[in-house]
């Protein structure tokens, strides 16, 4: 039998440059920064995660440098000596000794599933139950850049990566001046594809009310997160005046949040990551809870590297309540793609790689030339 004892864990800080600068409603990055976690067995296996948030701690409080920090002084102690295929134990004393902290333990128990399921010789959906699908669609987002340059990054996706569907950042403007843009762009791709809106909590009710149904009547098929992750009660008000769903990503990141949301009617579609939601495991109850209460699941990212995207890939095609698509663009969005055997897109698709773990190899020499120092 193979010893699953964990012996070893690593970390490095990695800057990924991006092919192209991504805007958010305040803040934009030309680089992913990725906290690179590796988890060593006595019997010789290695697993490894990415602790990742998009592009610095304004969207949860954590960055890539408090991860690191975290990893290093509580949470490896916690995991050395312990088996890898403990989780659920761990995951307990790792919770006794560090409250929250999601991001970084995610990338903890995503190492520890691809250090578990190397040492099998199984690919990591086998973990997690098996297939529902084996690849999974892709929408493309666009930034808050001018209609204009939006529409033609669009077109060139379209013809090139066979992307049906586009996700606009919204909230770096006024909203008067930020609905006409992204109606002017829903209007062009309305017969070619689907657009979807990301608020990323920084409007209020009366504002959502004011100026969401002007984008669902322009043809917009989904509203992400406009209010405040703790303002549930105004996700359903919202939900229940407009006829496009809203889905919830700030709002959501534990079993708990997924079952307030469905019982009270505030979402219509989950983003499911499993960065924000500590991993795997979460990550699939999420969906299951989803899915009882008829709420469709969105792959979601935190523009996460081959790993860290392996990782929810695994989970959207093991968990069957993933049926609203992806956003797994983020290794498109990066200039190298740290990986001997890139991720494979095609036909607007994410498809799941081959190999026992997560499928992923990182190369070595880009991984070390990428590295903070
Ligand atoms: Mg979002």
């Amino acid at each position: 039998m193979h010893d699953l004892t964990i012996d070893r864990v690593q970390t490095r800080l990695l800057d990924v440059p991006l092919v192209r600068p991504h805007r958010f409603a305040r803040t934009g990055m030309t680089a992913q920064p990725i906290m690179l976690l590796t988890i060593s067995t006595s019997g010789g296996a290695t697993g490894t995660g990415e602790g990742v948030v998009p592009g610095g701690p304004w969207w949860g409080g954590e960055s890539v440098e408090t991860m690191q920090l975290v990893v290093e002084r509580y949470l490896a102690p916690v995991l050395l000596g312990r088996r890898a295929d403990d989780i659920e134990n761990l995951q307990r004393d790792l919770g006794d000794v560090v409250a929250g902290n999601l991001f970084a333990k995610a990338a903890v128990e995503v190492a520890l599933h691809d250090a578990w399921a190397r040492a099998l010789g199984v690919p990591v959906h086998t973990l997690l139950g098996g297939l529902a699908r084996t690849s999974v669609p892709v929408t493309w987002a666009l930034g808050t850049e001018p209609a204009g340059e939006v529409v033609d990054e669009a077109l060139a996706k379209l013809d090139g990566g066979g992307h049906t569907s586009f996700k606009l950042k919204m909230g770096a403007q006024e909203p008067a001046a930020d609905v006409a843009r992204v109606v002017e762009v829903a209007e062009k791709l309305r017969d070619s594809a689907g657009v979807r809106v990301d608020l990323n909590a920084r409007w209020d009710l009366a504002t959502s009310l004011r100026w969401l149904p002007a984008l669902a009547d322009a043809g917009v098929e989904l509203v992400e997160q406009p209010v405040p992750a703790a303002e549930v009660d105004w996700l359903r008000q919202i939900s229940a005046a407009l006829r496009i769903p809203v889905m919830a990503d700030e709002s959501l990141r534990t079993p708990s949040d997924a079952f307030r949301l469905a019982s009270s009617g505030a979402a219509g579609v989950f983003s499911v990551k499993t960065t924000k939601s500590g991993g795997l495991r979460r990550s699939a109850e999420i969906t299951a809870i989803g899915a009882a209460a008829g709420v469709p699941c969105h792959a979601g990212t935190s523009i996460e590297g081959p790993v860290g995207t392996a990782a929810t890939l695994h989970l959207a095609c093991a968990a069957p309540g993933m049926t609203w698509g992806s956003e797994l663009f983020g290794p498109l969005l990066m200039t190298e793609q740290l990986a001997v055997e890139p991720l494979r897109y095609a036909d607007g698709h994410l498809h799941l790689p081959d190999g026992p773990g997560l499928g992923v190899d990182l190369d070595p020499a880009i991984v070390e030339r990428l590295t903070r120092r």
